[in-house]
């Protein structure tokens, strides 16, 4: 099928682009970019003009960043092309439930990304938390903003997320492998005095089954990246690591293997089955709770960022 990629940036680049080429499903037929392209392939600078020009592209993959990504998934969608959105689907919950609708009617795929949901080891996390009684489970996630979003002033802007844009992966991680659903019931939101986004955030949660649900989300961590998932069940205690690449219980290394490699080849095989297939692959879940802790964290002014 052919594909065009919207955004060429980062993200574009570092893992759309690859994993299209490697794919037996797809064909990256253009590009729509203000000022990316990608060698070989047909650029367009005007989204609607590409529409228009190229009807046998049926099939449009969103790499903008969640602000301005709602008006181009709407214009796909109204020209009757299949939507596939790069995480967060949206920069608020109403604006994906509008696309939802929208993509209903006009009888079109749309899928909301999870990337972190394709890692290696969360289907193995899923189903050995499946019969387990928890105890406690910790989210920390610690990376460098300097590192991994170098000069993107977007993400400390209003509707960027700042430290939930990693943070939202590690709660679609969470909101994938826990068996029954948890609720943020409180949080502390640090923001730097110059800018519209927290860069550090320490949530809680509610679990049904009493046990103690925390998150802990930090842009400033200098060295190596930590992001690991702990939880402490009746027994043993599991832990995944690297952003759900590597899993242990109990100290001893899960060495399965899954299929297919790589979060973006799996997220494009799941993209081409769906639109097959038809219809809506849009999990709220992870973005409902960032909602949450913008609704009900406590919000702390800490020293200004400067890239
Ligand atoms: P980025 O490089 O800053 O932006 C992607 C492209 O979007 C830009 O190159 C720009 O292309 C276009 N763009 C930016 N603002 C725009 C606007 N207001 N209107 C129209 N186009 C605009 O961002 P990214 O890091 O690739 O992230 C994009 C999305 O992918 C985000 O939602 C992010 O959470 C997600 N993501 C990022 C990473 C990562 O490691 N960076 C990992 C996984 C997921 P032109 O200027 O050429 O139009």
């Amino acid at each position: 099928m052919e594909i065009a990629l919207v955004g060429i940036g980062k993200i574009a680049q570092d893992q759309h682009v690859p994993a299209i080429a490697a794919s037996p499903d797809w064909e990256l037929a253009a590009t729509v970019s203000r000022h990316g392209s990608v060698a070989g392939v047909p650029a367009y600078r005007d989204f609607a003009t590409m529409l228009e020009d190229r009807p046998t592209i049926r099939v449009v993959s969103l790499c903008l960043p969640p602000v301005p990504r709602f008006a181009y998934a709407q214009e796909a969608i109204r020209a009757g092309r299949h939507v596939m959105l790069e995480k967060p689907p949206g920069a608020t919950l109403s604006e994906c439930h509008a696309l939802a609708e929208m993509a209903r009617a006009a009888r079109v795929s749309l899928y909301a990304t999870w990337h972190s949901r394709q890692a290696d080891k969360v289907p193995a996390a899923k189903a050995w938390l499946a019969d387990k009684t928890l105890r406690r489970l910790t989210v920390s996630w610690r990376e460098n903003v300097r590192q991994w979003h170098p000069g993107q002033d977007w993400v400390f802007e209003a509707g960027g997320l700042g430290v939930f844009d990693p943070g939202i992966n590690a709660l679609s991680i969470l909101t994938e492998i826990l068996p029954v659903p948890v609720h943020l019931t409180s949080a502390r939101l640090d923001f730097p005095e110059n800018r519209e986004t927290p860069i550090a955030a320490q949530c809680d949660f509610f679990h049904p089954g009493g046990a103690e649900v925390t998150m802990a989300l930090d842009w400033l961590e200098p060295g190596t990246p930590t992001w690991t998932i702990e939880a402490e069940t009746d027994a043993g205690t599991l832990r995944l690591e690297n952003g759900g690449g590597a899993m242990s219980i109990d100290g001893v290394a899960d060495s399965s293997l899954p299929g297919l490699a790589g979060e973006y080849p799996r997220l494009y095989d799941q993209m081409a089955k769906l639109v097959v297939r038809g219809g809506i692959d849009m999990d709220l879940a992870p973005l409902r709770h960032v909602a949450d802790a913008f609704l009900l964290g406590r919000r702390v002014t800490v020293a200004p960022f400067a890239w």
